[in-house]
């Protein structure tokens, strides 16, 4: 929180000495240009209402009936993984480009707003200690410190920390990635709730399998609702998903197409 506001402070001075150039076409002026802004390409309404996957229609997906992402509510994903959002996340990430935080938490701060769920703590997926040294800061911490700050909402990072380091999940299929972060989160000693009601914050998912794992200390801590939101949704092969069962062989066709393309090891979240 310190960080973000101190960032914002300084930007105007920063911007003068190193004018920022878009992360995606390289224009100066800005970290993201505003026509490369209306490239984003928004998830939109039709989705799974329980993992926000995109759907044909607004419903609940055959995968949820199985398997519902439990002990979250409703993950919820702004935009689609690819063009200059997804530039704009491994710029934040990967060259330490902080200006693009408020970039991408003004997005996320949109969305709650149109969205409006009554909130009491924004948790940020924690970084395992190693990653954070590397990296220097935790990416989705100066996301939920920026809507923390704009929305007044209380940022808590002092529920959750990462025990063990994990896998890249890219060369991971699903069930591997479920494994891949069991367990990988555990409550601070002596911190508990009260029937909070959380929103955890990130700024990918893929399979939600990381998003659970955090949600489920925090239910065993006394979490009241659990909710997920992330800048980007990087699976896009469940495109062709339904909200049912097949009703025709051509259906079933795109089911198991979709199905298939999500045992192809998907780079993204290795950045996670
Ligand atoms: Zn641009
Ligand atoms: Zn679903």
């Amino acid at each position: 929180m310190r960080f973000a506001s101190s960032l914002s402070r300084l930007r105007p001075l920063l911007d003068l000495v190193f004018p920022p150039r878009c992360i995606h076409c390289g224009r100066l002026g800005d970290y993201l240009c505003e026509t490369c802004r209306e490239e984003a390409q928004s998830v939109g309404s039709d989705i799974c209402i329980r993992c926000g996957n995109p759907l044909t229609t607004r419903g609940i997906c055959h995968r949820c009936r199985q398997d519902p992402p439990d002990p979250i509510r409703a993950i919820r994903g702004v935009f689609f993984y690819n063009g200059p959002i997804a530039q704009s996340i491994r710029g934040l990430k990967y060259h330490g480009l902080r200006g693009l935080a408020p970039i991408l938490a003004d997005y996320l701060i949109a969305y709650i707003q149109a969205h409006p769920i009554p909130i009491d703590a924004l948790v940020p997926v924690p970084l395992h200690p190693e990653r954070l040294a590397q990296r220097g800061f935790n990416q989705s911490e100066l996301l939920a410190a920026c809507i923390a700050l704009t929305l007044n909402i209380p940022l808590r990072v002092n529920l959750l920390r990462r025990i063990r380091p994990t896998l890249p999940q890219a060369q991971l299929n699903r069930k591997q990635r479920l494994q891949n972060v069991a367990g990988a989160f555990a409550p601070h000693d002596g911190v508990s709730l009260h029937g909070e009601t959380i929103l955890i914050i990130d700024d990918v998912a893929t399979t939600g399998a990381t998003l659970r794992a955090c949600a489920r200390p925090l239910r065993a801590m006394g979490a009241g609702d659990i909710w997920a939101l992330t800048v980007a949704r990087a699976n896009m092969n469940v495109a062709l998903d339904a909200p049912t069962s097949p009703s025709s062989p051509a259906e079933a066709f795109l089911l198991w197409d979709a199905n298939r393309k999500q045992l192809i090891p998907d780079p993204t979240e290795s950045l996670i």
